[in-house]
Formats: C-alpha cells, sequence, structure tokens
C-alpha cells in the first residue's frame, strides 16, 4: 500500500496482534487501518486494489463490522460478531452501510445508482446515502465494489463525495488495479494494494475451502490463478486438477488441434450449466487460460538450453496473456476461444 503519513500518538507495534482476526491475510493493511482507529484518525476514501478473488470485498466488509459493531471498542478493529449491527452486516441489511454494485446486465455502474434516476437527481443514490446521518452509530461505511466498472459521468459524478467525505464516514472503492481509476479518482482515494497470502496463510486459506495442501502448492495455485483465492482452491480439487491435465495435455505436444482445444475450452464452460451467470463463465475461463499461461511458462523454463524452441512458446504465452486482457475487457467469449485456440495452433504471428 502507499504509505500514509507519518503516524503520531499510540500506534500498534509491528509484530503485535499480527492476526487481527476477519479474513485470512491482509495484514499490512489490516495493521495500517487498526493503527488509524487507534488513533481516532479513521476516516476517508479508500481504493482497494488487488486481483478478483484476492479478497478486497471481504476485508471492506469486515472492517465495516468493526466500526460498525455495538459491542467492540471505538478504537479497536475488531467486532463481536454476535451483536445485531454484526449481524446486519453480515446479511448486507446495515442502515449505515451503503453499497453499490455493477448489476450483472449493464457495461457500467449506471450512473443513477450514484446520483440518483433522473427524476430524482442528488435525492437518491450512494453520494446521498452515504451523507445521511447514521441510522445506529456514529459511523457510516460505504461500499463502492466493481469501481473498474465506473464510466467517466459515473467517476465525475463521485469527485465530491471522494473528496470530502462524511466525518467519521468510511468509503471504500473495490478495484483491480488503481491504472483503471481515473486520475482524478485515484488523487482523491488513498490506494491499498492487497497482496495474495504466502506461507501458512496460503495454507490456511485452501484449508477453509476444504484443501489440505501444503503452502507451496498453495502458493502456486493461488499465482496460476492470478491472486484468486477462490479458483486456486477450485484448481486443487480434483476436478480442478483434471481440468488442468485436460488442458496441459493439449498444449504441450504440437501440433495443437484448435478445434480439439477449442471444443474442450467450450465443453469445460459449459458444464457449468445454462443458469451460471456471464461473470461465473469468464472467472472459468480466465482459470483455463490461466492454466495455459502456467504451462508455456514451463515449457520455457524447460526449453532454456534449446533456443531454437523459444520462438513459438513465448509467441503462445504472450498470445495467452492478451487473452485474459481479452476477457476482461468482456470480448465474445466464443470467439475469443475459437481465436485463441487457432493462434496457438498457429505458434507464430499471422
Ligand atoms: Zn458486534
Amino acid at each position: 500500500m502507499t504509505t500514509p503519513p507519518a503516524a503520531t500518538g499510540a500506534a500498534i507495534p509491528p509484530g503485535q496482534a499480527a492476526d487481527f482476526g476477519g479474513p485470512v491475510g491482509h495484514g499490512e493493511a489490516k495493521r495500517w487501518f487498526a493503527n488509524s482507529l487507534a488513533k481516532g484518525c479513521l476516516s476517508g476514501s479508500f481504493l482497494l486494489v488487488g486481483p478478483p478473488g484476492i479478497g478486497r470485498a471481504a476485508l471492506a466488509k469486515w472492517i465495516a463490522k468493526c466500526l460498525l459493531c455495538d459491542e467492540s471498542g471505538e478504537r479497536s478493529l475488531s467486532c463481536c460478531g454476535r451483536c445485531p449491527s454484526c449481524f446486519q452486516v453480515e446479511a448486507e441489511t446495515h442502515p449505515d452501510l451503503v453499497q453499490v454494485r455493477k448489476p450483472e446486465d449493464r457495461a457500467f455502474i449506471p450512473v443513477e445508482l450514484l446520483i440518483g434516476p433522473a427524476e430524482n437527481r442528488m435525492r437518491e443514490g450512494f453520494n446521498r446515502d452515504i451523507r445521511l446521518r447514521p441510522f445506529h452509530g456514529t459511523r457510516k461505511v460505504a461500499i463502492l465494489h466493481d469501481a473498474d466498472y465506473l464510466n467517466d459521468e459515473g467517476a465525475n459524478s463521485l469527485l465530491k463525495t471522494l473528496e470530502e467525505p462524511p466525518p467519521d464516514s468510511l468509503i471504500f472503492l473495490l478495484g483491480t488495479n488503481e491504472q483503471r481509476q481515473l486520475p482524478t479518482i485515484r488523487s482523491r482515494c488513498r490506494i491499498v494494494r492487497l497482496h495474495p497470502p504466502r506461507g501458512e496463510q496460503a495454507v490456511e486459506l485452501m484449508r477453509r475451502r476444504g484443501i489440505d495442501c501444503d503452502a507451496a502448492t498453495a502458493e502456486r495455485a493461488i499465482e496460476l490463478c492470478g491472486g484468486d483465492c477462490q479458483a486456486a482452491a477450485e484448481v486443487l480439487t480434483a476436478d480442478g486438477a483434471k481440468l488442468r491435465q485436460a488442458i496441459t495435455q493439449r498444449l504441450v505436444n504440437p501440433p495443437i488441434s484448435p478445434v480439439d482445444l477449442a471444443q474442450v475450452v467450450t465443453s469445460v464452460i459449459e458444464d457449468l450449466g445454462k443458469a451460471a451467470s456471464a461473470a461465473v463463465k469468464r472467472d472459468r475461463l480466465r482459470d483455463i487460460l490461466s492454466i495455459a499461461i502456467d504451462t508455456f511458462r514451463q515449457q520455457l523454463i524447460d526449453s532454456a538450453d534449446r533456443p531454437e524452441q523459444l520462438a513459438p512458446i513465448i509467441y503462445r504465452l504472450d498470445r495467452s496473456i492478451e487473452a485474459i486482457a481479452q476477457v476482461q475487457r468482456n470480448a465474445n467469449q466464443t470467439t475469443l476461444i475459437e481465436c485463441w485456440a487457432a493462434d496457438l495452433a498457429r505458434g507464430n504471428p499471422a
């Protein structure tokens, strides 16, 4: 995370209370929030960034729970987990927790969710809800999920709120990367970068998802999935291992058959069922492409002493990285899969 201004007053010494509770990992971020709260100066606008599945929303929600908990001390980053406020935050029904998400069927966060519909401008929406006096305690917390999907109009409508949030309120914007935000948004938020868990924390995260494995396996799976811990757990299940094998097998032994490869990828996505949302399908495709990237990276290492073989491997690796970027840009899946498979089979630029 960006280093906040030097702290004064009672601070939590490093090493003490290494785990504050709440979601696994993010110790550095938790420590900073705990220190600020202990000093009575925790408020403002924050941009939490990290790859999908790393736990941005879980961390923001846990901090909200700590701040709104009826039982925990005013200046303690902790929550009881049992009081009505804790239950309401968990159920996302707490009146002092304001949340906005991008609707599944929209390409961007509709500006109405931020400033109200045309007939009720400024009298509804995120900007107004965060300014209402707290219903229950003394604080308000707002979480704007999917901040990557703010268009210019939406982003501009937030500037004043982010610049001057109401006293004792906290605003979290959750995104994958600060570069996806306008400079005017970035400059108004403290940027908090979340990192994938390592070592025992990675093991613990997998254990909570029903996977028993060692630290190296957990770290590798999380890295393979670009920091997405849920996807990593899925990769480590028996089905995940089978999927990995099916994809890897088709990539390591040229010639790659584009038709066969596209069919396998499509059927893996179709296995999710008709009810699966576009986002879930996108995540699955991203996992498959991550497996491909990992496979080509490994090939690159294995072929280091055979320079004549490197060019097609590097091309396939780059092409798969490009495909992930296309997934994130919501490209048409069928076209994306077919073009990617065809390019991999060719092994060099058209
Ligand atoms: Zn509580």
